[in-house]
């Protein structure tokens, strides 16, 4: 656990990242190898940090009441690799898809171990096995009486609370597509009672992510009485409360320090019923701060008096993020990690290769002046999100996922190669 010579930027990187002789070295590999060896754009992750995250979390929910528990939300980074590595801690795996569901399978996860939602799931996705199935809607409660599918599930309610970092993360305001609004949730609760095989046993709420305050996870307050009217209306104490995910991380060096899952975790359970099971599901939090990307610099265009155009090997391709939701990033030149970022004279935009204008990895960065052809950009805090939400736009093959630790790095995905594209063209 080092972070030496990072300065400020320390609490965005890995724990493990540190500066030797002007290269960044993360997992106790040189992020410089690490390009030459599995090319760039790469995921790299620091697998310390992420098994530490996970364990640290299922350890506060094992103090918790009878049927407590963390779960990944596996789509921050879906990957047999980081599955493995949070039920080998102990935490269950949040699956929004067949295709997440079939990721932790692969990796070995348990049925009971898995719980599904989604606001749109097919019969398909309805008939997986699973420990937890959490209903969205009331057609979906249709649908499982069609199907006859037998299941336990969570009811997702929508608690009428506005929070999250942009409005595409936000989900639990009453102008949602997610969940049952409060004044309906006992009567979905009656109506999956009556279904053959089906038991409630709980609710579900999630309110968005990129939660950074404390002040924004007041869901609990909200859920409580739902949970005791639901209870009343079909005669039984329902035992298990799920609180989502949603815990924020900096980005940036402006940004506040975030709670992490554990805290959360331990901040909740001090003041929590005895006899209620408290479920919580962060994905970004687990994850974000391990991981990094590794771009080469391809072109550096100065255009006099309005700005430095400086384009890498990827972009949206790799981070959507940016365009998506304006997300911010701080970054690094691993060959010479110890030269200051210059708070740009003329502004410094980080661009990919794609045909947008709007395939921007940063509108203003912080790099050193003279940054050229061939140096390697780190972007940091991108282990959430980042390969999840990878496309292949403008045939583009997606880039590799690489775990470090202990000086030892593994390929967890391969690159994808323009024959993996080709394979599916059937013209
Ligand atoms: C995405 C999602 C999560 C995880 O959100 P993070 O912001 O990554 O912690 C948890 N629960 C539900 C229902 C989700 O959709």
């Amino acid at each position: 656990m080092t972070g030496a010579g990072l300065g400020e930027l320390a609490r965005l990187f890995p724990p493990s990242a540190e500066v030797i002789d002007g290269h960044l070295w993360i997992g106790g590999c040189d992020a410089n190898e690490l390009a030459g060896r599995f090319g760039t754009p790469l995921y790299v992750y620091d697998e310390d940090a992420l098994r530490a995250g996970c364990e640290d979390l299922a350890d506060v929910m094992r103090t918790g009441p009878p049927g407590s528990r963390g779960l990944f939300a596996v789509k921050a980074f879906p990957t047999v690799a980081m599955a493995r590595i949070a039920s080998g801690a102990g935490l269950g795996i949040l699956c929004s898809t067949g295709g997440e569901h079939a990721v932790a399978s692969a990796a070995g996860v348990p049925a009971e171990d898995l719980v599904l939602h989604g606001n749109n799931k097919s019969e398909d996705e309805l008939r997986l096995p699973v420990g937890r199935l959490i209903v969205d809607s009331f057609d979906e409660m249709d649908r499982l009486e069609r199907l006859g599918v037998a299941a336990d599930v969570w009811i997702r309610v929508t608690p009428g609370l506005e929070a999250g970092g942009h409005e595409f993360v936000r989900t639990g305001g009453v102008d949602s597509k997610f969940g049952i609004p409060i004044r309906r949730v006992a009567e979905a609760a009656t109506r999956l009672s009556a279904l053959r095989g089906v038991t409630v046993r709980g609710l579900h709420a999630h309110i968005g992510s990129q939660l950074l305050g404390e002040e924004e996870r007041r869901v609990e307050d909200v859920m409580f009485p739902v949970l005791r009217s639901v209870s009343e209306a079909v005669g039984e104490r329902l035992g298990e409360l799920d609180l989502g995910g949603g815990m924020g991380v900096p980005y940036t060096r402006d940004d506040p320090e975030a709670v992490s899952p554990a805290e959360t975790a331990r901040r909740l359970l001090a003041d929590w019923p005895e006899d209620l099971a408290m479920i919580l599901e962060p994905g970004r939090a687990l994850v974000a701060r391990a991981g990094v990307t590794l771009h080469t610099v391809g072109t550096v265009k100065r255009i006099e008096g309005v700005r430095t155009y400086v384009a890498v090997d990827g972009g949206m391709s790799d981070n959507i993020r940016t365009p998506l939701y304006g997300a911010r990033y701080e970054f690094l030149l691993a060959g010479r990690a110890d030269e200051p970022g210059n708070a740009p004279l003329s502004p410094v935009r980080i661009v990919g290769k794609h045909c947008e204008s709007g395939d921007i990895v940063a509108s203003e960065a912080r790099l050193p002046g003279d940054v050229h052809p061939g140096d390697l950009l780190v972007t940091a805090a991108t282990g959430a999100y980042c390969y999840s939400m990878a496309s292949n736009y403008n045939v583009v093959p997606r880039p590799a996922v690489v775990l470090v630790r202990g000086g030892e790095a593994r390929v967890a995905v391969r690159r994808e190669t323009v024959d993996d594209l080709l394979r599916l063209q059937e013209a």
